[in-house]
């Protein structure tokens, strides 16, 4: 135990981390009169290593939290330009009525410092400088965090009824408390850095779907370009790193390669940003168990909420801390621990579907031949390709049975194309 222990503060939840999922909850929470203590360890605004890409999902999310006139003041896309093969196809986002058709690119130095300002405009209280070090248990519960305050170095004792651990993928509290990453399951690792480029005010977001590393194989992932409207473009490599051959993959490397492949349709200027570049990994299809204990629960990157059809994970980070809330609420309000302790359950109800299509998706491209025909048949037309870029973006009419019925017709039609 800590002897500079200086000071007890409380609250009904303490959120840890206050990146998406963390804010997320935090807003929720505070809309609905709860107190509650968000604990970020940096001082924002603050960057954070991503692709900035926000889909529909994302919009729909951060317009609920009010937050509209923000994206006001960013650059607003129409959908994805899907490139391989040497054929190109602009998709523009579905029509549906419970998502808009748009979706915006935002830095997360603002992105992630609006949101959190957002909620403690509604009444949250964010202790920036301050991380916690490690959680006290008793009978499997949080009994209280040790916190230290980074820029005094004080460590403070802080207790709550609820703990929410939203950390990010190196979630080092959620680890101490038993969390594991179930490693049958994927994991992707992505880097990317800022170019400059006279097409950064452009309505498309690019994907690159068939690269390939230095011997001419083809690598289970993809590469982007999305257009940052402010003279930049986030450029980024991710690839799937389940099997050997790809975890040793060099990524600076590979970025290196994508950049200049796509350098003279982009203009970017030669040899600057690659050195700059910064990676992370990307835990994915719920892979992280157990995700909630008899008085905390998960969010975001710490329980792998990343969609592994594509990536995806701030969206997911706002739906998930969205959802605790309303475990935690109703859990406070009746004084019944279950909808917290059950959390896990209320997370596989709304995503395993989904993400096991997902997760069997991205074992079977990991195989590389798999890859390449599989997107091959899909380009071949603007028609298969719109589809299958709607359900990788999880934006489907109809409830999670239909989509997963609309999943299994796709993959059966393609199988039918290879085979006939
Ligand atoms: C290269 C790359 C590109 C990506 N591109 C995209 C994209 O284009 N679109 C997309 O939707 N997703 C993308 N993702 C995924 C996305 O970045 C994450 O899914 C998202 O950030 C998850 O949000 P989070 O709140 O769970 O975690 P984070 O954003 O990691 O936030 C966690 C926060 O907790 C704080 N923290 C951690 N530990 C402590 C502690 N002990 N005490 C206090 N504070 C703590 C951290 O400082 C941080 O602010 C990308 C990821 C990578 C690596």
């Amino acid at each position: 135990m800590n002897t500079n222990i200086v000071e007890e503060q409380t609250a009904d939840v303490i959120v840890i981390g206050g990146g998406p999922a963390g804010a997320a909850t935090a807003f929720w929470l505070a809309m609905r009169g709860v107190s509650v203590i968000v604990l970020e360890k940096k001082q924002f605004p603050r960057d954070k290593t991503c692709g900035d890409g926000l889909t529909p999902r994302a919009v729909v999310e951060l317009e609920a939290m009010g937050l509209q006139q923000m994206l006001d003041t960013q650059h607003k896309y129409n959908g994805l330009r899907a490139v391989a093969f040497g054929r190109s196809y602009e998709l523009p986002w579905p029509s549906l009525s419970n998502y808009p058709n748009y979706g915006y690119v935002v830095r997360r130095s603002v992105l992630d410092q609006a949101v959190l300002e957002r909620a403690a405009a509604v009444g949250a209280t964010v202790l920036y400088h301050h991380e916690a070090v490690e959680a006290t248990l008793a009978s499997g519960q949080i009994q209280s965090l040790n916190v230290r305050n980074t820029a005094t170095e004080e460590t403070l004792r802080m207790t709550a009824r609820i703990y929410v651990l939203a950390e990010g993928s190196n979630a080092r509290i959620a680890r101490s408390l038993g969390a594991h990453r179930n490693v049958a399951k994927p994991l992707g690792l992505a880097i990317r850095g800022y170019f400059e480029t006279d097409r950064s005010r452009e309505n498309w977001i690019e994907s690159h779907l068939d690269l390939r590393d230095e011997s001419g194989a083809t690598i289970p992932g993809y590469g982007w370009i999305f257009p940052v409207g402010d003279g930049t473009a986030n450029v980024g490599f991710g690839l799937l790193s389940n099997s050997a051959r790809w975890r040793k993959t060099n990524t600076t490397n590979a970025l290196a390669r994508f950049v200049s492949q796509t350098q003279g349709a982009w203009h970017f200027p030669e040899n600057r940003g690659v050195r700059e570049a910064t990676g992370g990994k990307l835990q994915m299809g719920l892979s992280v168990e157990p995700r909630s204990g008899p008085n905390f629960l998960m969010v975001g990157d710490a329980v792998a909420s990343i969609n592994p059809f594509n990536g995806e994970g701030i969206s997911y980070g706002y739906e998930t801390g969205r959802m605790a809330a309303n475990a935690i609420t109703q859990s406070l309000g009746t004084g019944d621990l279950q909808p917290v302790a059950g959390f896990t359950t209320a997370l596989e109800k709304r995503y395993a579907g989904y993400y096991t299509a997902g997760t069997l998706f991205v074992m079977a491209i990991s195989n590389p031949l798999l890859m390449s025909s599989g997107v091959w048949l899909a380009m071949r037309s603007k028609a298969t390709m719109t589809p299958v870029v709607a359900i990788m973006a999880n934006l489907m009419s109809g409830s999670t049975p239909e989509r997963i019925e609309q999943i299994y017709r796709l993959t059966q039609r393609l199988q039918e194309r290879q085979t006939g």
